[in-house]
């Protein structure tokens, strides 16, 4: 693994040695990725026997990624636990970011992430890093996930990965790669094949991603494949989640996951958007095909970024838009300025 530098893990290591208390942080609306990659970290850790160690997250997860967490490992939720979870990042000595770019992932957390005293390191796969506020950055692009850079870094230490980190390890990088569909490189099937022989049961960890939705949901990817699709002659395609359909479908977190990617499978759709409402904001999720930029996209025009492929944002009501009635105007804008 050329991205990973033996001083960078000579310099890990001792970073690591010289912390009582460890904060290892994942973004917001964590996805498999930040959970399995946490999860393991934390897991490995406390292994090794930092026993202050906990994983903390600006929200909770959807319930269909909840069995990625370790009855081992202790969570702190700050939409939940917001005392407990900001006492705890107060005296933390190391802080590790995975499967983030920069703080500003972390929203409620942020401000106490950046003011904090403690050494910071981060292991992430976006695009542009921001290192500037990093001891130590492990951050590569040419990765299918943060999990998988992870599982590099650990097998500098060891041969073979204890079953449980490597569970939560598989789990990351396939939902990341949308169960190998992209962002697949030599090494991650190498990590997998690695992970099969150790023990990890890949089997069992597809019936609990992939077939263990709620009725709703199905019927949810129906009705919007039907009546919320809108296609334009510049080859974009959007679906505009409103809270009608959310609340319609009893729609929880997690549940729209996929739903963005199936425009794609159509020929002509170069570029996909589903915008799912909130209280202030529409929720951006953005995928392309190779020679279309789903990151630039995302950075023009809804304050956010990501992947070259797969990107998000957000696109504010009162700010972007006076009202969330015109989201199909501006998306439809966006798109065909974009595609020209
Ligand atoms: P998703 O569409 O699955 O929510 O996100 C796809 C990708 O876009 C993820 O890799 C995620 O990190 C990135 N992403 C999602 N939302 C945002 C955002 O608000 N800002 C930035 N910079 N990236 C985002
Ligand atoms: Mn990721």
């Amino acid at each position: 693994m050329d991205f990973i530098h033996q001083e960078s893990i000579l310099s890990f290591k001792e970073l690591v040695q010289n912390a009582a208390r460890v904060a290892v942080v994942g973004h917001t609306h964590p996805d498999g990725d930040a959970l399995g990659a946490t999860t393991a970290m934390a897991l490995h850790l406390l292994s090794i026997g930092k026993k202050e160690t906990a994983c903390l997250f600006p929200d909770s997860p959807g319930e269909n990624l909840q069995f990625i967490l370790s009855p081992d490992v202790p969570y702190l939720f700050h939409d939940r636990e917001a005392e407990k979870t900001e006492a705890f990042l107060r005296g933390a000595d190391l802080i590790i970011l995975l499967d983030a770019n920069a703080f500003n992932r972390t929203e409620d957390l942020e401000p106490l992430l950046e003011a904090s005293a403690g050494k910071k390191v981060l292991m992430d796969h976006h695009l542009n890093p921001d290192r500037d506020a990093f001891d130590l950055a492990f951050s590569t692009p040419d990765i299918s996930s943060a999990s998988e850079l992870l599982y590099w870094v650990l097998r500098t230490f060891s041969d073979s990965l204890p079953v449980p980190i490597g569970e939560a390890l598989m789990a990351g990088m396939t939902t990341d790669t949308n169960n190998f569909a992209n962002s697949v490189y030599p090494s991650t099937f190498r990590m997998a094949s690695e992970l099969m022989a150790s023990g990890v049961d890949r089997d069992a960890l597809l019936q609990k991603i992939y077939n263990n939705y709620r009725e709703n949901r199905v019927r949810l990817m129906g009705y919007m494949q039907n009546e919320g699709l809108r296609l334009l002659p510049s080859g974009g395609a959007y679906m505009i989640l409103t809270r009608e359909i959310q609340q319609r479908f009893d729609l929880r977190e997690g549940e729209s996951e996929g739903l963005v990617n199936i425009p794609l499978t159509i020929g002509q759709v170069r570029l996909s958007i589903l915008l799912k409402e909130t209280e202030d904001h529409f929720r951006v999720s953005i995928r392309s095909k190779k020679g279309t930029s789903a990151q630039e996209l995302a950075r023009r025009f809804f304050h956010g970024g990501g992947h070259e492929n797969a990107s998000g944002g957000k696109l504010f009501i009162g700010r972007d838009i006076a009202s969330a009635r015109e989201a199909d105007g501006y998306v439809e804008n966006a798109l065909n300025t974009f595609l020209k």
